[in-house]
């Protein structure tokens, strides 16, 4: 197996087209990855084994941090969330969604 040198200077081939990348996945971690490669230009294929989605009647919460990501991959995904959430309502923790 090859091995690199990280201490090498050389510099990294660059690919002459992006990567394709393959998300097995297509759940909420798979989907942020796919819009965040897709605005940078990074053509993505997700892989969802389930026929379909549906409701399972369980809510979900996302901490202040875990919004701050999703922003940071993609700021539609927070408008998105955010047009579709209730906030907790707590004052202490405020930006925390479900
Ligand atoms: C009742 C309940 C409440 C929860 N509440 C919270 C919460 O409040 N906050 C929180 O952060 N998390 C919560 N979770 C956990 C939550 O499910 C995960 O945080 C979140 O769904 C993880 O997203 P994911 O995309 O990694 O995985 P998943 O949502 O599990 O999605 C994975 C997807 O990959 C597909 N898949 C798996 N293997 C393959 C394969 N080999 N090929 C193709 N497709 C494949 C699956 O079918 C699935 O659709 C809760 C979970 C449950 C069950």
């Amino acid at each position: 197996m090859a091995s690199v040198d990280p201490k090498s200077t050389a510099p990294s081939p660059k690919p002459s087209s992006p990567p394709h990348i393959a998300i097995a996945g297509g759940g909420i971690i798979g989907l942020v990855l796919a819009l965040g490669l897709l605005r940078r230009g990074i053509p993505v294929k997700i892989y969802e084994q389930s026929r379909g989605f549906r409701e399972i009647g369980a809510g979900v919460a996302f901490t202040k941090n875990a919004v701050k990501c999703m922003g940071m991959v993609h700021p539609g995904i927070v408008d998105a969330l955010r047009s579709v959430a209730t906030d907790n309502g707590d004052e202490r923790v405020r930006g925390d969604y479900l």
